[in-house]
């Protein structure tokens, strides 16, 4: 009798609980492409503690309140501010079986307070981080060959994937456009600004053994395919 596998339908994949994870990468490594698909393929919720911030913001709540001005300096929101808003979230059930955290932890104080509170857990399953590394040059590429229709909001790179006629969309023959902050000068201050700032995150996962750095280098599904093997691995690792 034909069974599914002898048709060459693939096995159904086994439920996968990810757990805590945490994805780490400068500007223009692809961290929010990879985040989404990841959060996908698992169903589990992407947290982002900058949007978490901005929701708090426009609502008005007193949290958002109080973080509202710094955020508009560009300055770090308190440990003890954002601990409180990441505990309320970890709280809702959709982030059971895991979560992906994007910009928290961002300093080692939060990272050893998340720490703490995922061992006194009822799974005490620790978070996994993941940092994503793609050589200077090819990130100074991605990121100020980048240029925009302002018409279509299709998204072009003069050395990666060029329009046909260049400084022109492809589809509706508007002039693309490079934002402000796709300049090389802003690019090297927020990628010195991220490395200043994640260094002792990073050092962190890696002195607990807790961190896998991939290549970020190749086709976006291979690199999440490398990531999510990581994950897996790492996990069902006694
Ligand atoms: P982002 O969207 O991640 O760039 O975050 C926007 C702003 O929110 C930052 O500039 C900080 O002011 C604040 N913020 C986001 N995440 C954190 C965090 N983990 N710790 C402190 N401040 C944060």
């Amino acid at each position: 009798m034909a069974t599914p596998e002898s048709q060459g339908t693939p096995p159904a994949r086994e439920p996968f609980e990810p757990g805590p994870l945490l994805l780490m990468g400068a500007p223009g490594v692809g961290k929010g492409t990879q985040a989404k698909e990841l959060a996908g393929r698992w169903a589990i919720p992407q947290i982002s503690t900058g949007d978490l911030l901005r929701a708090h913001v426009a609502s008005g709540s007193p949290l958002g309140t109080e973080a509202r001005q710094l955020m508009e300096q560009g300055t770090l929101v308190p440990d003890a501010l954002v601990n409180r808003m990441v505990e309320q979230r970890l709280g809702d059930p959709d982030t059971v079986p895991g979560y992906m955290l994007d910009g928290y932890p961002r300093t080692l104080a939060q990272a050893q307070w998340l720490d703490r509170k995922l061992a006194a857990g009822p799974r005490a399953l620790p978070l996994i981080a993941l940092s994503i590394r793609v050589a200077y040059t090819q990130l100074l590429r991605r990121v100020t060959g980048r240029r925009i229709c302002p018409r279509c909001g299709s998204i072009y790179n003069t050395y990666l994937h060029p329009p046909k006629q260049e400084g022109v969309c492809d589809l509706d023959g508007t002039s693309l456009v490079r934002r402000d902050d796709d300049s090389e000068a802003v690019f090297e201050d927020r990628l010195r600004a991220y490395e200043a700032q994640t260094a002792p995150v990073v050092e962190h996962y890696r002195s607990l053994g807790r961190l896998t750095e991939m290549d970020g280098e190749g086709t976006p599904e291979s690199i999440t395919a490398r990531l999510a093997e990581a994950v897996e691995r790492l996990r069902r690792k006694p």
